[in-house]
C-alpha cells in the first residue's frame, strides 16, 4: 500500500534520510498520518497532536506542514502510539492509533509493537513486508474534539534584555530570563568573562 504520494520504498528512503534509519514506527506512522489526513475535510488547515515522543512526530513532520518548529505539531507524551489531526480553529479532528486486536494477522508487527521480541530476534525484512501489506488496516480511528489548550498560539509579548545574562527574553517571565531563574538545561563550562 502506498503512503500518500509515496510508494513504500520511496517513503522508506525518505524516512532513512530524515530519521537516520527507516524505523518501523516511522513506516507505520506514515500510514497513520495519511489515514488521518484523508479523513479530514479537504482544504482543512490542520494541526497535529502526537501522544508519544518516539518516531510518530517524524512521520507528521515528513507528511504534513506541521512541525515542532512552526508550532503546529504538539507532543503530549503519554506513551501511546496515537496521532490526532484537527482543524486548527475548531479543534475537531480524527485520532488514529494502532489496534492491538488487529495485529494477530501480523505476527512480526505484533512482536515489534508489543515488544514481545527482542530487537535482535526481529526479522526486519518480514516486519517491513507486513507493515506494507497491512497499511492502515491495523489502525483504529476516532472522531475527537481537541482540548482548547492546543488551539491558537500565544503571541510573545514585550521582549526585554535579561539583567543577568544579557540575552533577549519575554518580559512576562519576570525580571530575569527563565534560564537565570534556575531553569537552564546546562551549566556553562567557559570561564567567567
Ligand atoms: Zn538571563
Amino acid at each position: 500500500m502506498n503512503i500518500g504520494a509515496y510508494t513504500f520504498s520511496q517513503f522508506n528512503e525518505i524516512a532513512e534520510k530524515f530519521h537516520g534509519y527507516a524505523a518501523p514506527g516511522l513506516l507505520v506512522g506514515g500510514y497513520m498520518v495519511e489515514l488521518a489526513k484523508g479523513l479530514l475535510p479537504e482544504e482543512t488547515l490542520f494541526e497535529a497532536v502526537v501522544e508519544t515522543g518516539k518516531c510518530l512526530p517524524d512521520a507528521v513532520q515528513l507528511l504534513t506542514l506541521c512541525s515542532t518548529g512552526n508550532r503546529r505539531l504538539h507532543i503530549r507524551d503519554l506513551g501511546l502510539y496515537a496521532v490526532s489531526l484537527y482543524d486548527k480553529k475548531t479543534g475537531v479532528g480524527v485520532r488514529v492509533s494502532i489496534d492491538p486486536a488487529k495485529l494477530y494477522a501480523y505476527p512480526e508487527i505484533r512482536g515489534w509493537f508489543m515488544k514481545e521480541k527482542p530487537k535482535q530476534a526481529q526479522d526486519v525484512e518480514e516486519l517491513e513486508r507486513e507493515i506494507e501489506q497491512a497499511g492502515h488496516c491495523i489502525c483504529k480511528v476516532q472522531r475527537v474534539q481537541i482540548d482548547k489548550e492546543f488551539l491558537g498560539h500565544g503571541h510573545m509579548g514585550t521582549v526585554s534584555v535579561c539583567s543577568c545574562c544579557g540575552e533577549a527574553y519575554p518580559l512576562e517571565h519576570g525580571s530575569q530570563c527563565l534560564g537565570c531563574q534556575g531553569q537552564a538545561p546546562y551549566t556553562t563550562l567557559d570561564p567567567e568573562a
